[in-house]
């Protein structure tokens, strides 16, 4: 067996591991223990991301005891769908049950580009932002690499039967993607391998609420993803309000980090900014957040939020919305708004668990 990272071992307790949450090196490193050609590595990857099947009995060019051998060391993952969702728009949201009972949501989306899949790398979130669903109720248990791949395969078996391709993921759904460093940059190599799903890393965003430390990292991994980091706040008192995390990662060392990912990468970044109707959406905000952000490699995204039930936020309306983006624009800030997908639908990161599943989400 390949030797497993701590948070590997964690993250699902008895089982075995899905043969999804192998990296293309760890599964030569697992063939060749078993004394096998490397070719098999290939097979079994053509298997598992061209061909797509669901059993290790379907793999007909590998010998039976080869495929006994397989069976007994991995599982192939599988996520049964509880709920499906589709908007008038084509967004597509899937409540999923993991093995072990717990939910998990993923969302498809459709743009004139192409298809984008947005993931779940936490079953909950223990971040605490004060206007999200998905941390309701806590975390509850890391998600393994190949729970996070099965999501992608999952949405591209929906999406084979009209052959069609899903081009681009973001790691954006339930759960802070840099507080599962490991599993995360494991599926992030697995989906854009050529002999994997092909996912070319500049299709790939990632986005964190700040995890210092990690962003660092990331810089450091040198890798040519998408990067965004939540801000939604010009100053610590309205961003530790809405996100409790800033009490730990201030502001200024959040931006310092973001310089250094910028300078290391030579890549800008993306501020995710939510508009909560009367919290951070005046004009001074907008100045504000300019002269915070303008020596910085950004662009900033603005997201108009929908009523949060559980904390009364509202929306920012629509002229704000767009007095907001020029007051940027005028202090020579990239900006843009975020196009609403999944209006009539319960879009929102986490909000169809929270419906769906009461008892895991308090
Ligand atoms: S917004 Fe993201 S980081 Fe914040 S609580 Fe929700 S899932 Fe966690």
């Amino acid at each position: 067996m390949p030797q497993k990272t701590e948070s590997k071992k964690m993250s699902r307790p008895n089982l075995r591991d899905s043969i999804y949450s192998l990296t293309v090196e760890e599964l030569k490193e697992w063939v060749k223990e078993q004394g096998e050609p490397g070719f098999r590595t290939s097979q079994i990857y053509e298997w598992l991301y061209q061909k797509r099947v669901d059993s290790f009995d379907d793999m007909t060019n590998l010998p039976k005891h080869f495929r006994e051998k397989l069976k007994q060391s991995f599982s192939i993952t599988t996520l049964q769908t509880i709920v499906q969702q589709t908007s008038q728009d084509g967004t597509v949201k899937f409540l999923f049950e993991l093995v072990d009972g717990y939910s998990i949501e993923t969302v498809l989306m459709k743009h004139h580009y192409g298809y984008s899949v947005c993931v779940t790398t936490q079953v909950g979130c223990r971040i605490g932002c004060t206007f999200c669903a998905s941390t309701l109720g806590g975390l509850k248990r890391q998600l393994e690499a190949g729970e996070i791949v099965s999501q992608v395969l999952k949405v591209q078996k929906a999406l084979d039967e009209t052959d069609e391709r899903v081009s681009s993921v973001v790691i954006m759904g339930i759960g802070e993607p840099f507080d599962n460093y490991e599993e995360m940059l494991a599926f992030l190599k697995i989906i854009n391998h050529d002999k994997g799903l092909n996912i070319g890393a500049r299709h790939i965003t990632v986005s964190t609420s700040g995890i210092i430390p990690k962003i660092y990292r990331f810089a450091d991994e040198e890798m040519q993803i998408n990067f965004a980091v939540s801000l939604h706040a010009p100053n610590d008192e309205l961003r530790t309000k809405l996100m409790p995390i800033n009490k730990a990662f201030s502001m200024d060392k959040l931006l310092e980090a973001v310089e250094y990912y910028n300078k290391k990468t030579g890549r800008r970044v993306t501020f995710e900014y939510g508009l909560f109707g009367g919290e951070n959406d005046s004009i001074e905000h907008a100045k504000e957040l300019a002269d915070r952000i303008r020596h910085l490699k950004c662009h900033v995204n603005l997201i108009p939020v929908n009523y949060v039930p559980e904390r009364n936020y509202t929306r920012t309306p629509k002229h704000q919305i767009f007095a907001f983006e020029r007051a940027l624009k005028e202090e020579g800030i990239n900006v843009t708004i975020r196009r609403e997908q999944g209006h009539d639908i319960d879009a929102a990161c986490g909000q169809l668990r929270a419906r769906e599943r009461k008892d895991e989400t308090r």
